[in-house]
C-alpha cells in the first residue's frame, strides 16, 4: 500500500536533472535563474551570482551604459 502523497513526491518531489546539478547556490543577478553547483560556468561576482559569462556581461554593460 502506498499514500498517495507519498507517489507524488516520488513523481514531482525532484528531477534527476536537479540530482545531477546539486543544491541551488543562489539566482543569477541579469536573469533571475537559479544557479546551481554542478553548473558549468557560473560566475560569482562582488555583487553576486551569474549562471554564465554572458549574464555576468549583459549585467554589467547595462549598468555602465549612461
Ligand atoms: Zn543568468
Amino acid at each position: 500500500m502506498t499514500h498517495p502523497d507519498i507517489k507524488y513526491i516520488e513523481r514531482y518531489g525532484y528531477t534527476r536533472g536537479e540530482l545531477e546539478r546539486g543544491r541551488p547556490v543562489g539566482i543569477c543577478l541579469f536573469c533571475g535563474s537559479e544557479v546551481f553547483q554542478g553548473d558549468e560556468g557560473f560566475i560569482k561576482s562582488f555583487d553576486g551570482l551569474f549562471c554564465n559569462i554572458e549574464c555576468c556581461h549583459n549585467y554589467y554593460e547595462i549598468d555602465s551604459q549612461e
